[in-house]
């Protein structure tokens, strides 16, 4: 559903992708691994269209990115939903209002109760039914992301994006949103590339893992193949500190 070939990108003399080939599979969970710096939210930039590539090329769902025009751009980035690091809920909106939005403005000609219904559905889903009249300021992180994810859902994305999932939470929420990556993909259908550092989670999300280092992903296989039997120093010491 994603191929990229040659992705080149630099800002100033700063080169940051030098060459980028991955291709994301239909139905798998790719995890990006990398260090901060190292490009993974400039890759996830293009293939949004918020940033355009130098060289290269970047198929989403078929499509290349930078050739789409305002309207047929849009209607991509319905079909990928992306999860923020800070879950980005509007505060001073209820978990109802925070999912009923992207609804709302995009998709026309639904009654009070489909929205409901589906609401409660993802609520359901992401294990929070009883949160829909809450505010977000009531919830905890953990909370917040799964509402987060929960929103993301609501369009019915092909492509779930997640940068960072895990980061700042202990290790049972953790593995929490762990599975709820894996549960959205067997409930949803979505292919899902999931950008982190926490080896962890990639392990148990990951069908492959993808290290983005010196501008280019030169590791890409299962966690055995990338981690515990790393040929680069670099890609290994990555390991070393997590373990
Ligand atoms: P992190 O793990 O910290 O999120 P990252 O891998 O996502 O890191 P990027 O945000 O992709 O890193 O940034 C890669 C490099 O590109 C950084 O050196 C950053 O300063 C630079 N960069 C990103 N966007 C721009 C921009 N719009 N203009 C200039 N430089 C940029
Ligand atoms: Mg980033």
């Amino acid at each position: 559903v994603v191929e990229i070939r040659g992705l080149m990108k630099s800002f100033g003399d700063l080169d940051v992708l030098k060459g980028v080939d991955l291709d994301l599979f239909k139905g798998e969970n790719l995890v990006v691994l990398g260090k901060s710096g190292s490009g993974k939210s400039v890759l996830i930039k293009i293939m949004v269209g918020l940033l355009k590539q130098d060289e290269g090329t970047m198929r989403v769902l078929g499509k290349e990115v930078s050739e789409l025009k305002t309207k047929a751009l849009n209607d991509l980035r319905l079909k990928i939903g992306f999860s923020f690091q800070n879950s980005a809920l509007y505060d001073s909106m209820t978990v109802r209002e925070n999912m009923e939005f992207p609804l709302v403005r995009n998709v026309k000609n639904l009654t009070r109760g489909e929205i409901t219904k589906k609401i409660e559905e993802l609520l359901d889903s992401v294990g929070l039914p009883q949160s829909i009249n809450q505010m977000p300021s009531e919830l905890s992180g953990g909370q917040k992301k799964r509402i987060g994810v929960a929103r993301t859902l609501i369009l019915n994305p092909e492509i779930m994006l997640y940068d960072e999932p895990t980061a700042g939470l202990d290790p049972i929420t953790c593995m929490d949103i762990n599975n709820l990556i894996n549960q959205v993909r067997e409930q949803y259908n979505t292919s899902s590339i999931v950008i982190t550092h926490d080896l962890t989670c990639a392990k148990v999300t990951g069908d492959r893992q993808a290290v983005l280092l010196d501008g280019q992903f030169k590791s890409v296989g299962s966690f055995d193949e990338v981690f515990a039997h790393a040929d680069d120093r670099r890609v290994k010491s990555f390991y070393d500190y997590n373990f």
